[in-house]
């Protein structure tokens, strides 16, 4: 028998670069910075990283703009710098995932400032040009995810260009084959660099449908609709009472067969290549039959990050289970790859829909909780720099904003900056050891500080430590590393489920309120891993914000 790839169970550490560890004292981590610390990620226990964009970017979009795919920004090093990095993460025992920002790219990438030159150069077709309409307005009502439309004027064209986040990240043109070849070879560069795999952001914006008319409102949907948010609006909820969630995308802006094509291409690259992961990032009305139909077959994508777990305002317990529900009805196992915290969105600590009402001593537990549950799930799972910390969202003065679209919908809306703040690794530094410089490129949050690494090193029942516990009991379970994921009744506050796998189960209780007891299925149950006690040969007493493993009594 074959042991499964890597990646169907593989935990993956998401480092967003500018606020992991700054090596040079300007404020912006970088990546020798994050070479210092791999031994910290190693021994988190982790299979892999997965490393933000570096690449070469005017950073309108934080680095999601790249103007040379295959080069490193200044800001955070050198190519011979993200060699180092790969030679001692893989050195250490993880695998390396980087971005691969291929739906737009900076209008400064010389492929756009080509393109836009006029109508008739080489690369004129390279992205999504469109006429006017006879009155001067936009070809059609699309918006962007950002706000406002999602097509900015040419004064040299006199046309149209579609972008569907900033207007300085215009889409590529994936109906021309050209472009297709083109990204494959930007791609390519960095596999033959030796890395494992990519995360492929916003898969799904890649392509549209040409000459498309307008798109149709969005109706309200309903609590008991089945895609698992049950919630209205994009599944990602990142568009929550924004422009953007009062449209129906799916007919024309996103999501056109033009992505299909794309991903066969980069599926027949990457099988040339030993072990690569294709990790495709996507959100939609319903997330799971997108990730189902990204991942079909063995030709596309190996899985996809759901944003189904990370809402905006959290989710409570019953809404999590429907979100389990339906990736177990509808994706074949390990194709979905799910976060509770990322750069996108609140941290998850301040994000769940419990957390309000998480007495203050609780929120650590709470926070752990949440963060194991992700990592007791059927598939890949990420997790970001500092939610091992239970790193609260940062406060973040508009004076001190950098997230632009923060910036445009301030302050009902704050953008993402709360979960892109530097990483506290030493309390008692003025910068807490992420920066030798009087100040970083956002603030630290004094309430960070409090939970550096340095401090919950040193602390058994820290959050740092109960994750690195868990995951290296996790490691020998066979259970959690494949097969099924059947789920329980839960209640409120409760999601249950058993993982099935080489003839091993696993009970995984995890509790979202005060001390509650679990009735157990029938059998006899001993706890391997978390807390609680049983009570009986059928139930289960669960501390308040806790969580327990359980195996069949032998
Ligand atoms: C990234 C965002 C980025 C957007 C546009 C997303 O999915 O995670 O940070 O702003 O794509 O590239």
């Amino acid at each position: 028998m074959t042991a499964a790839p890597w990646w169907t169970s593989a935990v993956i550490y998401q480092v967003y670069p500018r606020s992991f560890a700054d090596s040079n004292a300007d404020g912006v981590g970088d990546l020798p910075g994050i070479t210092r610390r791999l031994g910290y990620i190693a021994d988190l226990g982790v299979d892999a990283l997965w490393v933000s964009p570096f690449f070469r970017s005017p950073f309108k979009d934080f680095g999601y703009d790249v103007s040379d795919y295959r080069a490193v920004d200044p800001l955070f090093g050198s190519l011979s710098d993200f060699d180092a990095l790969l030679k001692e993460a893989q050195r250490l025992g993880l695998k390396v995932m980087i971005d691969q920002v291929l739906a737009h790219c900076s209008d400064q990438h010389p492929w756009f400032q080509e393109s836009a030159s006029s109508r008739d150069n080489p690369r004129a077709d390279w992205f999504v040009w469109r006429e006017a309409k006879p009155d001067g307005t936009e070809p059609n009502n699309w918006l962007s995810f950002f706000g406002g439309r999602a097509w900015s004027w040419s004064p040299k064209r006199r046309q149209y260009y579609h972008h569907n986040f900033l207007s300085s990240q215009p889409n590529l043109n994936y109906a021309n084959e050209a472009v297709v070849s083109a990204i494959v070879e930007e791609c390519r560069f960095w596999l033959e660099r030796g890395v494992d795999g990519f995360r492929l952001d916003a898969i799904h914006t890649c392509s549209t449908a040409p000459h498309a008319g307008d798109n149709a409102a969005r109706a309200e949907r309903s609590e008991s609709d089945e895609s698992g948010n049950g919630r209205e609006g994009d599944g990602a909820t990142q568009n929550r009472g924004q422009p953007f969630a009062y449209q129906l995308q799916e007919s024309a802006q996103l999501d056109q067969p033009g992505t299909q094509t794309l991903l066969r291409r980069l599926r027949q690259l990457s099988d040339q290549y030993d072990d690569i992961f294709l990790m495709g990032e996507l959100a939609g009305e319903d997330g799971m039959a997108l990730i189902d139909k990204y991942t079909a077959g063995d030709e596309k994508l190996h899985s996809c990050y759901s944003f189904d777990l990370l809402d905006w305002e959290g989710q409570n317990a019953p809404q999590i289970h429907k979100v389990l529900a339906r990736s177990a009805k509808t994706l074949r196992p390990g194709r979905v790859t799910f976060a509770v915290s990322n750069h996108d969105v609140p941290r998850a600590a301040s994000r769940n829909g419990n957390a309000n009402a998480v007495p203050e001593a609780a929120r650590d537990s709470f926070a752990v909780t949440l963060t194991l549950l992700n990592l007791s799930l059927n598939g890949s799972a990420c997790l970001y720099q500092g939610e091992e910390l239970g790193l609260p969202e940062a406060e973040v003065p508009f004076e001190a904003l950098q997230d632009p679209w923060g910036r445009a919908f301030w302050p009902e809306f704050k953008g993402r900056d709360g979960a892109r703040t530097p990483m506290p690794w030493q309390s008692d530094e003025a910068m807490a050891g992420f920066s030798s410089a009087a100040k970083s490129w956002l603030p630290i949050d004094p309430r960070h500080r409090a939970r550096a690494v340095d401090q919950q090193l040193a602390r058994p029942d820290s959050p740092l430590m109960q994750v690195r516990a868990f995951l290296a009991w996790r490691r020998d379970q066979k259970a959690l590393h494949g097969g099924e994921l059947k789920l329980l009744e839960g209640n409120e506050k409760l999601v249950a489920f058993e993982r099935h796998s080489a003839g091993e189960t696993r009970l995984c209780l995890f509790n979202f309120g005060e001390a509650q007891e679990v009735e157990l299925p029938p059998g006899g149950w001993q706890r391997l891993f978390g807390e609680g006690e049983n009570r009986g040969q059928d139930r289960f007493l669960l501390p308040a914000y806790s969580r327990a493993f359980l195996a069949p009594e032998r």
